[in-house]
């Protein structure tokens, strides 16, 4: 077993290119069994590739028809979902320039053909090892640390992950804002760490709502959530908005000094929108805050959305 197998039970996505089939298939015997292999025959197949399924490595052949694979590094490099994404360039035995090109442009290491199986079976592992780990690192530094949920960062860089997304797509994008009601006071009351475990408990009650892979919910601060639903329209949000009500009120935490009920409630806004080039996620996170603002203006405990 290689040590990313024992880190994590999900087995690496290789991306092999070559537009020599035959090439990808020595490579693609070499991997199977260890890693996802997906495989590309051609620049423009490589960049759709990387955009839908995020390899965890590519090895990238130099020499192809159309787009090369420096150009092909190049792209990935400048866009901020690929950039991450390692690659090796595999060259031609004697083509020092293209190796230095490579490395240049921000190729992680190359191998060269004919491919000597042992030597490329090291270097992948090695590679696979380096991107699991920073991976684990980055994920670290991505969550808050009271309640375990995604933090500020993370939701912001989702945000606009799954803005583009829409954006391409034309579909449907919603976010929610939830805010504790009387946060305050039930801190004077109950003291602040009781304030932490109830932060920790609302976190994990409106976390449970969630089901998609792709839905993420944050800490956005203090005693405030956001949660970004990408493909979701604006009544299947506030259905969502309703389920997480219902999840933080089955708590039944005591709340004596709350203006609403005896008990922790929340307010959530909701906001929905098919991206365009006019529009930005600011705006749609200013809507959702602006719902939100509704919300508590109208009596706390409730949903507000835009129509
Ligand atoms: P509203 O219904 O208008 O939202 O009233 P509120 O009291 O919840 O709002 P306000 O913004 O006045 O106060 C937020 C409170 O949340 C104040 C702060 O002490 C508390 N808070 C923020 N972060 C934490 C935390 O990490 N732990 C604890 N225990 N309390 C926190
Ligand atoms: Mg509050
Ligand atoms: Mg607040």
């Amino acid at each position: 077993m290689q040590d990313w197998q024992m880190i994590s039970c999900q087995k690496p996505k290789l991306l092999l290119v070559d537009d020599q089939r035959v090439n990808i298939l020595v490579l693609h015997e070499l991997f199977r069994e260890d890693c996802e292999v997906f495989m590309a025959t051609g620049g423009e197949q490589a960049l759709q590739v990387c955009r839908t399924v995020l390899p965890d490595l590519i090895l990238l052949d130099v020499h192809m028809e159309g787009i090369d694979g420096h150009e092909v590094c190049r792209r990935l490099k400048a866009a901020p979902d690929t950039r991450d994404i390692p690659i090796i360039f595999v060259t031609a035995q004697g083509a020092e320039q293209d190796e230095v090109r490579g490395l240049e442009l921000g190729a992680v290491d190359f191998i060269v053909k004919p491919i000597n199986p042992v030597i490329v079976k090291a270097r992948v592992n090695t590679h696979l090892t380096l991107k699991r780990q920073s991976d684990i690192l980055r994920s670290f530094a991505l969550l808050d640390g009271l309640t375990g949920v995604a933090n500020r960062r993370k939701f912001d860089e989702e945000l606009e992950l799954n803005w583009r997304r829409s954006l391409r797509e034309q579909s449907p994008l919603s976010v929610i804002m939830i805010d504790v009601d009387h946060f305050k006071r039930f801190n004077d009351r109950y003291g602040h760490l009781a304030g932490d475990a109830a932060l920790q408990a609302v976190a994990r009650a409106l976390n449970d709502v969630i089901k998609r892979p792709y839905d993420l919910l944050a800490r956005y601060g203090g005693e405030e959530f956001v949660c970004v639903l990408p493909s979701t329209g604006q009544v299947e949000a506030v259905q969502i908005a309703e389920r997480m009500q219902v999840s933080v009120r089955a708590l039944k935490i005591a709340h004596l000094d709350s203006a609403v009920e005896q008990m922790l409630t929340v307010s959530l806004g909701v906001a929905t929108v098919v991206p365009n080039s006019e529009t930005t996620s600011d705006a749609l996170l200013a809507e959702a805050d602006r719902q939100l603002y509704q919300a508590k203006q109208a009596g706390r405990a409730r949903i507000s959305s835009c129509a």
